[in-house]
């Protein structure tokens, strides 16, 4: 039987109906045209989150999971239960794993790294790469998720998925990009990109750029929303109870971790923050001062700006969170990392390669950066 993953749900902090599926909550009504496109209304919040295929999303993502499972072994590829035991090897000497829930016994590709660490914080930041398409310069949406504190990657994912997709899951490039925020005011940028939500066809329907895979080439590109919900998802079988995340500012991420982690934000047990960062000195040590409260967007969240020398960052906490936090927050894993990236040939000699290809090179970079982060934890 297939497991039901909630996407249709209440997506507002506070409400009662965070998380609850259609069927579980009398507040909901459907489909809700009033903002020009399907939506799921609460009436308890007044809220109207787009709707999904959940038939259609539930089919693609039993699949990911399934195959990140027997990629890389840390669930089950059945249930997704993550209680597995060392279970013998099979004749060519690899380890093989049991399920304790279901008993399904199988062998993972990878080998298992020793015992996964949970993260105390996870920091989350989209970026998008080129590939070879039906045309050159495709691009593909990448999600880098990462350990905040040790700064190893926790989960990579793009927007190309080897598996068979509903229609409605579908990326749709219409030819009008949003325009990149230059501006070197961090206040006015955060304000612009609540504008460009506003502006898009739903709030989670972002236009990036082009991705039209090769003809006859296997697998499809995914709306980036429905990629955020896959990510998110591997993420919570492996660490149901992490605490705090951090996010880049962009509004279906946000949905996507309050969705997956509904349970732990309705008990107010979890800390969800938005950030943008403007570092022109990554080396100094000196404190942050808090500098003001501003109000930005639809939903006039609440930023506070942050001033280091040059560097400066805004923070908006999501889902309440003690605002004493702010100072310590950063995506600084992720500027490393991608500072890093740009660096290795294998991945700058990447945009020749299919949707497929360019995913695979970003794995094997990823583990090879994790390795070097375990062999010299100081060096460069
Ligand atoms: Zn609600
Ligand atoms: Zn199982």
């Amino acid at each position: 039987m297939l497991t039901q993953f909630t996407i249709n749900t209440c997506k507002s902090f506070g409400c009662r109906n965070l998380g609850l599926p259609i069927s579980a909550s009398a507040d909901y009504s459907w489909p809700d045209y009033r903002l020009g496109f399907p939506a799921l209304h609460c009436r308890a919040c007044g809220s109207y989150p787009p709707l999904f295929d959940e038939q259609q999303f539930n089919e693609w993502l039993s699949a990911h999971l399934s195959a990140y499972a027997f990629e890389n072994g840390h669930f089950c590829p059945e249930c997704y239960c993550n209680k597995t035991i060392c279970y013998g090897h099979n004749p060519r000497g690899t380890q093989r794993v049991q399920c304790r829930v279901c008993r399904k016994v199988w062998t993972p590709k990878r080998q298992l790294p020793g015992e996964v660490i949970p993260p105390v914080q996870i920091e989350t930041v989209p970026l998008i790469v080129p590939f070879q398409g039906g045309r050159g310069d495709q691009k593909l949406y990448v999600l880098l998720s990462f350990d905040a504190i040790r700064g190893n990657i926790l989960h990579l994912s793009t927007n190309f998925t080897q598996h068979p997709i509903g229609e409605t899951l579908r990326y749709l490039w219409r030819g009008n990009i949003e325009p990149e925020l230059h501006h070197s005011d961090i206040v006015k940028r955060v304000d612009m990109r609540e504008m460009h939500f506003l502006r898009r066809s739903q709030f989670d329907e972002i236009q990036y750029g082009s991705a039209v895979l090769k003809r006859n080439a296997k697998g499809a590109i995914l709306r980036p929303v429905i990629a955020a919900h896959g990510h998110f998802r591997v993420l919570n079988i492996l660490f149901p109870e992490i605490k705090t995340h951090v996010i880049s500012h962009e509004c279906f991420l946000r949905g996507a971790v309050i969705t997956v982690w509904a349970e732990l934000f309705r008990q107010q047990q979890g800390e969800l923050w938005f950030i943008e960062e403007d570092i022109s000195d990554s080396d100094t040590n000196t404190p942050w001062y808090f500098q003001g409260k501003t109000h930005h967007g639809w939903w006039q969240s609440q930023w506070s700006l942050w001033i280091q020398g040059k560097n400066r960052k805004m923070v908006c906490p999501l889902t309440g969170g003690d605002s004493s936090n702010a100072e310590m927050l950063s995506i600084a894993a992720s500027r490393h990392f991608i500072d890093w990236l740009y660096k290795q040939t294998n991945f700058t000699h990447s945009a020749q390669l299919s949707a497929g290809g360019v995913t695979q090179i970003l794995l094997s970079l990823a583990h090879d950066y994790n390795d070097r982060l375990i062999t010299a934890p100081s060096g460069d």
